[in-house]
């Protein structure tokens, strides 16, 4: 039928746009190298803005004492402590408790969020068992793990440059996040001191650093995108400070900024980003990352809905709802391997509440899951690969190939199992067999959270 065709039309258009061909990908990768050597030359020099971390030593394994980590950065925040044993010994004890914030806190006042964060910290505290108590005399350290943007002043200092990923609290903005957190931590009557601050990607860079000391990178895939690597101190021009002993500088890209002509917008992600908390803004991170795949998909369906009445004569009310369609929801449809697509028929009634789809429109469903979820996976990739040729890892060197990891974490990577493998196959399809056989990719668990603490270990006071 005509309503069918026109369909079709709007979903065919919609994957011509959101095109990511090989050339096209490498020209994303290339574009990506030439921002971070701009970021990298001075401050404001790129949209990348190659964050210096103050991290200029990673874990050795000698690593030793009880330490806390505290990690907020997007849906939850996690509170850890971890008992390090040294080379020997390794993790002797790990303990956690996942919190999740409450939405009003995340768009309310900078008190009530770290009040919120103390308080739950306090309480994990208060379940120290034998032998997980702090040295007598000794003060408990803690290291930050705040994965939002930051322009770090020390190792345990920074201002909050803003607010990303659905959050936004106008007074927190420019302030030290160590010192509101440290403030709220006095008013809970918590004695503990912040002798970190990081981010996921430093944490996972870490944690990867510790088990293998072949990692030079990590990729956050979770509710936005970040990546951080560990880059030489001479190529970081706007560095003016000492050249650190290790040689080396951990760097924050705060990947999820990028923005370039060479990667193209279609009008679903105009719109999505003119509507966002951010605009103009975390470019990258709104074609890639878990809080907006499921939204583009919902935007693109509505167009469906609204321009060839996909659904019937009439447009499904729910389905205008800003973000009702959620990334897991569309990883769900999108792995539905029954013959008659059940779950994508079952998924469509509970959430925009469609109650009858047929099996041809439950197929085309899938295929824009396909189109968003490769366009996102396509494109980290090459974000990746982009990493690689900064560090000259992305080619042979006089026959020779050095071994690269990079250390993967967040839910998008971890369950979603297409994007995982198409983004994987992307890489293998940009670099060519033989380079991609010594680079790999590893899924660090957690990795954030035991890097933190590790990082804690590694700055404390008392060494
Ligand atoms: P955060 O990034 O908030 O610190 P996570 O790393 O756990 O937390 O990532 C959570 C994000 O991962 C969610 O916002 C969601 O977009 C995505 N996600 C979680 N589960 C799934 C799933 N089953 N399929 C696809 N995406 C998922
Ligand atoms: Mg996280």
């Amino acid at each position: 039928s005509g309503r069918w065709a026109k369909a079709m039309a709007i979903l065919r258009e919609f994957e011509d746009k959101c095109g990511t061909l090989t050339g096209k990908l490498r020209q994303v990768a290339d574009a990506m190298t030439v921002e971070m050597r701009a970021g990298l030359a001075s401050e404001g020099g790129s949209k990348l803005k190659m964050l210096i971390s103050y991290v200029d030593n990673l874990p050795t394994g000698d690593e030793k004492g009880l330490f806390y980590a505290l990690d907020l950065g997007g849906t939850n925040f996690r509170v850890l402590r971890v008992l390090w044993g040294g080379k020997e010994d390794r993790v002797v004890k790990q303990e956690f408790e996942e919190v999740s914030i409450p939405p009003h806190l995340m768009i309310g006042s900078s008190d009530a969020l770290f009040g919120y964060v103390a308080e739950a910290l306090a309480k994990f505290v208060a379940t120290e068992g034998e032998g997980l108590h702090p040295s007598p005399g000794q003060q408990r350290e803690l290291s930050f793990t705040f994965s939002f943007p930051v322009q770090q002043t020390s190792i345990a200092s920074g201002t909050l440059i803003k607010w990303t990923k659905g959050f936004s609290i106008e007074d927190t903005v420019g302030q030290d996040v160590v010192g509101e957190l440290t403030k709220a931590m006095e008013r809970v009557g918590l004695d503990m001191r912040v002798v970190a601050l990081v981010n996921d990607t430093i944490g996972t860079l870490a944690g990867g650093r510790y088990y293998n000391q072949d990692v030079i990178a990590a990729v956050i895939l979770g509710t936005g995108t970040n990546a951080a690597y560990v880059e030489r101190a001479q190529a970081i021009p706007m560095w003016h400070g000492l050249l650190p002993k290790s040689g080396e500088m951990v760097i924050n890209m705060e990947r999820g900024n990028f923005r370039s002509s060479h990667l193209r917008l279609t009008e679903y992600d105009l719109a999505l980003d003119v509507e966002s908390l951010n605009p103009g803004e975390q470019i990258f991170e709104k074609v890639i990352s878990g809080m907006y795949l499921g939204e583009i998909v919902c935007r693109v369906l509505l167009k469906m809905a609204q321009e060839a009445a996909f659904f019937g004569g009439d447009v499904p009310l729910k389905l205008e709802i800003p973000f009702i369609l959620r990334t897991p929801h569309m990883s769900a449809m999108h792995h539905d391997t029954s013959s008659d697509l059940r779950e994508v028929g079952s998924k469509l009634k509970d959430i925009p509440e469609i109650s009858t789809t047929s099996l041809k429109m439950r197929k085309a469903i899938v295929e824009l899951c396909d189109i968003v979820a490769a366009r996102g996976a396509r494109l980290s990739a090459a974000g990746i690969v982009g990493i690689l040729k900064k560090l000259g890892r992305d080619t042979m060197k006089d026959g020779e190939m050095q071994k690269s990891e990079i250390a993967l974490d967040g839910g998008l990577f971890e369950h979603y199992t297409k994007f995982r493998t198409s983004m994987e196959s992307t890489l293998k399809e940009l670099l060519g067999e033989e380079v991609s056989e010594c680079i790999a990719i590893e899924h660090s668990n957690d990795g954030s959270g035991i890097g933190a603490a590790l990082l804690a270990a590694s700055h404390s006071q008392y060494l």
